[in-house]
């Protein structure tokens, strides 16, 4: 038959709408759940990576539904902040490589692109379009609380959130460092970055070394190895300016100047000298005003510190290898009119270094090019005298003290005596989304979130310890970045966004005002009904009242214009759906979005209302790499679906990967689980109409008890969101029973009977129940054909009380049976005519018993349990046949945990009905073979080779003839 994906997908998303299946309202009756998935940046189309958040967190909104619960699942749109902005900006500046993309890979149109240049065109195109798709997808979402960050009531939302968290003194002015785009005069976090980069940086002491009354500043990590310097390097061919710095005459590198700007010194340049001029100069170290000699290295990077090196051979690799160069270097020597003979002064020793510790520290070093060597040793080096040094008596009054001690004494002492001042410097080069180079900035007078804040800590580290984090290895993570964040510029001077209520030139940043949204969308219902007629009127009352509880309805409703039933009854949709109860996104907002998310919610609710579940997935490679644009493999979601189907694309995503690997899109799982679906097409076809007829056969219980098992345990990998062992169960491991059941009702050729087709029925209406989550449009249909008149929704999780051991054992039992048999046939090489199978004597079944409980027990020492045996007039008999015993706990211990604890609460169990049930089977199998069951101890039994003493519980003997 075939199936036309594309009506059916139409049917069902316009059905669902009809229907209002996704619409949730508050009913006290019924237990909430709420499910968000972080709201996208409409500045490009959906890709099959994207689709991933989104189908894991609908999977998960789905699977609750089934469950019982009145799940809320909702969506809005990220207008504000750069991304958007900066993506209009490079249309209009005629960014080659970005309409390429938008050419080549989304087939976007010239006229549709010229569009662009206006940020919100871009905005609102790609919010149709990428909300389209979530619709194609299937995704179960209550469109009624849709929103945009620039609508007004969303404003005036951020605005109260912006207020609450100044009156509780959580937001400061101040001057901190930040990275900083120089062409927008702007903060970057990573939202703004080229390729997602959160700009990290360092802070170094610059120390003033002096000529006369010019300083000449070095940047350094160890302001303790001041006192092991010899030299200072330059590079001979950079240029350096002398600069007035808030009044003091500085010498630096041209680079080095400019970044001095950016950290608000007042700079002027008063004249330029080539790095060689200083060569041979003799210098002061502050410190102990020794004098130093200025030497060329051309290692030396303008662009790097201050472009000036202090160097310290003695614990420095690089510095000391420098130094054993150029001394060897005669010819450099002579150009530069200098005798290169300082020695390393060697101020800390260490455990395990004696003489100079850079040499040793290269020559352990592991043999590599140089430059890796002398990094290697630097940071071996570092460590090791950080944590094992004490300073020598050089150091002065440091001596004989550890390194890890005096390390900030000497940093304070010499900044309070004027010898240093600070620097801080990228840590990788970071670049705008508008292209430009970032820098640092401190910025002053900016306002900031004080993530910094201890008592703030505190409460965001206990939100972490009661919540759900899914997967667990992700709670360490988040606790890290929590203790790591300090303080956040929250606004900025340029992009989409609410205005900063207390001072209108700032517009507030795109990773501030995505916080505490959740809330918003039990709002939005009623502004999207026009219930909120006059927006200009909210004022903070309205959402202290809606959202804190605080206030008086009557008073609101006067105050913002809205009447007072309205008022409570966003109050009451409020404190119905919060707090959010799975909150989904990647792995990649761990750092930002989703610390933030906790760390607002925990300074604006109370305890009740902070969030229960974080969901964190990796990201979707396809084919094994790396989804980019050079390797053209980017395929878009629309595209994708009307390809190979909205639940194909659901179920390969989802089934390739546990929630924190990346998952493997391939063309491969495409196609296996396209037949998949199609095979449930053709078997709905088969068993639509028939009537149900209860089970009969022991097989017909099985598939009842199988079912019921499966139902549960998906239940159980589904409760712990594990997607991968879910669908495996539903698609894969049910099949093999189904194809179980198949051989058997065929064997006994009653495959066409209604108890079976029954059966068969069942199977499918159980197995698409538990596939609805995950592929709904197949579901739904397929409920449909088998003639339900209700959503699968309604249908509900499967329910699994119908377990029947004893069905179980008779079918585990044969199918071993059978393997067994196989095995002595593929050893003997014979086509039999004959299957002997002998049962255990009665005697040998309590003697089984006994040796499984003392197993299921931990017992598992033969002699102990040998006496055990012997003591008992009961198993006694044993005696005759150690070797029995032995068997029969080997059995045991290979047998599955499932099935040792099924036979010990079986008690009785009647080894020949099952096998003579099977025997139909066992005959088919075995072409045509005539298959006798006989007991053990059953004198009349037919035992030519006297194999029947070999029989034991739940592992017949086997003859073959
Ligand atoms: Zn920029």
């Amino acid at each position: 038959m075939s199936v036309d994906w594309r009506e059916i997908e139409e049917k069902w998303v316009k059905r669902w709408e009809q229907q209002k299946t996704f619409e949730a309202d508050p009913d006290p009756s019924r237990k909430k759940y709420f499910v968000t998935v972080a709201y996208p940046y409409p500045n490009s189309p959906q890709h099959i990576g994207h689709g991933r958040t989104y189908t894991l967190a609908d999977a998960h909104a789905r699977y609750m539904r089934m469950k019982g619960y009145n799940v809320l699942f909702t969506m809005g749109f990220h207008y504000t902040g750069t991304p958007i902005l900066g993506m209009s900006r490079r249309v209009a500046a005629g960014d080659q490589d970005l309409i390429d993309t938008f050419h080549n890979v989304y087939k976007l149109t010239d006229d549709v692109i010229s569009t662009f240049v206006e940020p919100i065109k871009i905005a609102s195109y790609f919010h149709s379009e990428i909300k389209q798709g979530m619709k194609e997808m299937g995704y179960s979402m209550d469109w009624r609380r849709e929103f945009t960050t620039i609508d007004r009531m969303y404003s005036k939302f951020i605005v109260w959130q912006f207020n609450t968290l100044k009156k509780k003194g959580l937001i400061v002015q101040g001057s901190h460092p930040v990275g900083w785009c120089p062409r927008d005069q702007n903060p970057v976090s990573q939202h703004d970055t080229m390729g997602d980069v959160e700009p990290d940086f360092t802070e170094y002491v610059l120390v003033k070394f002096r000529r006369g009354n010019v300083v000449i500043p070095s940047a350094t990590l160890r302001p303790e190895t001041i006192f092991g310097v010899t030299n200072m390097w330059v590079n001979p061919d950079a240029e350096y300016v002398e600069v007035s710095v808030d009044g003091e005459k500085w010498l630096v590198s041209k680079e080095a100047a400019r970044k001095l700007e950016f950290l608000n010194r007042d700079v002027k340049i008063e004249k330029t000298i080539k790095g060689s001029e200083m060569v041979g100069w003799e210098i002061t170290n502050p410190l102990n005003n020794a004098p130093i000699v200025v030497y060329p290295a051309s290692f030396v990077e303008a662009d790097s510190g201050t472009g000036v090196v202090m160097s310290v051979p003695a614990h420095a690799p690089h510095d000391y290898q420098a130094l054993a160069d150029l001394k060897n270097n005669k010819a450099l020597q002579q150009k530069f009119g200098i005798a290169v003979s300082v020695e390393p002064i060697v101020i800390i020793e260490s455990e395990g270094y004696s003489s100079v510790p850079a040499a040793q520290a290269i020559e352990k070093a592991l043999p590599g090019p140089k430059e890796d060597k002398l990094e290697k040793a630097t940071s071996d080096l570092y460590s090791h005298e950080f944590y094992k040094g004490k300073m020598l008596a050089k150091a002065g009054k440091y001596a004989g003290r550890p390194v890890a001690e005096i390390k900030n004494e000497v940093k304070e002492e010499m900044s309070r005596a004027g010898m240093t001042s600070v620097m801080y410097e990228l840590n990788n080069p970071v670049r705008c989304r508008c292209g430009a180079e970032c820098v640092v900035k401190l910025l002053s007078n900016q306002w900031f979130l004080n993530y910094g804040d201890k008592g703030w800590k505190a409460l965001a580290h206990e939100c972490i310890q009661k919540m759900d984090v899914v997967p667990q290895d992700i709670r360490q993570e988040f606790d890290y970045v929590i203790d790591w964040l300090r303080e956040r510029a929250c606004a900025r001077k340029s992009g989409l966004g609410t205005k900063l209520p207390w001072d209108q030139e700032w517009i507030i940043e795109s990773l501030s005002d995505s916080v505490i949204y959740m809330a918003y969308y039990t709002i939005a219902k009623f502004v999207n009904a026009g219930a909120i007629p006059d927006i200009d009127s909210i004022g903070d009352s309205f959402f202290d009242y809606v959202l804190l509880g605080q206030g008086d309805a009557e008073k609101v409703a006067r105050e913002c214009k809205i009447q007072k039933q309205t008022v409570e009854q966003v109050r009451n949709e409020f404190s119905y759906f919060y707090p959010v109860d799975s909150r989904h996104s990647g792995r990649d907002l761990v750092p930002n979005h989703l610390s933030f998310f906790i760390f607002n919610h925990v300074a604006i609710f109370g305890r009740e209302m902070w969030p229960r579940q974080v969901v964190v997935n990796g990201s979707v490679l396809m084919e094994g790499k790396k989804m980019s644009k050079s390797l053209g493999n980017i395929i878009p979601l629309r595209a994708a679906i009307s390809e190979h189907g909205a639940d194909t694309i659901r179920l390969a995503i989802l089934v390739s990967a546990e929630i924190l690997q990346d998952a493997d899109f391939s063309f491969d799982t495409v196609r296996g689980i396209r037949s998949k679906l199609f095979g449930m097409f053709d078997m709905a076809e088969r068993v639509k109409d028939v009537p149900t007829v209860a089970p009969e056969e022991v097989e017909d219980k099985w598939l009842a008890s199988r079912l019921a098992r499966a139902s549960s345990v998906t239940a159980e990998s589904m409760d712990r969101l594990r997607v991968r062992e879910s669908i495996h169960h539903i698609l894969y491991l049910l099949e093999q029973d189904l194809q179980w059941y198949e051989k058997r009702v065929s064997a006994k050729g009653r495959q066409d009977s209604p108890v079976v087709l029954s059966a068969l029925a069942g199977y499918l209406k159980t197995q698409v129940r538990m596939l609805a989550p995950f592929a709904p449009f197949t579901a739904e249909e397929l409920w449909e054909r088998l003639g339900n008149k209700h959503t699968i929704a309604q249908a509900g999780w499967p329910e699994s009380s119908s377990v029947d051991m004893g069905a179980e054992e008779s079918e585990f039992l044969l199918q071993s049976l059978l393997a067994d048999i196989q095995s002595i046939v593929k050893v003997t090489k014979m086509e039999s005519k004959k299957i002997v199978i002998y049962t255990r004597a009665v005697w040998k079944e309590p003697a089984y018993r006994m040796i499984l409980s003392n197993v299921l027990q931990g017992k598992t020492n033969f002699g102990e349990n040998m006496k055990q045996l012997i003591a008992n007039p009961e198993t006694a008999k044993v005696k005759t046949d150690p070797n029995l015993v032995k068997k029969m706990q080997d059995d045991i211990l290979s047998a599955p945990v499932e099935a040792r604890e099924r036979r010990l609460k079986l008690g009785q169990f009647d080894e020949a009905a099952a096998i003579s049930d099977g025997a139909s089977l066992i005959a088919k199998e075995f072409a045509g073979a005539e298959v006798i069951v006989n007991a053990e101890d059953d004198p009349a039994r037919y035992d030519p080779k006297g194999k029947a003493k070999f029989a034991r519980p739940f592992k017949p003997a086997v003859y073959l003839e």
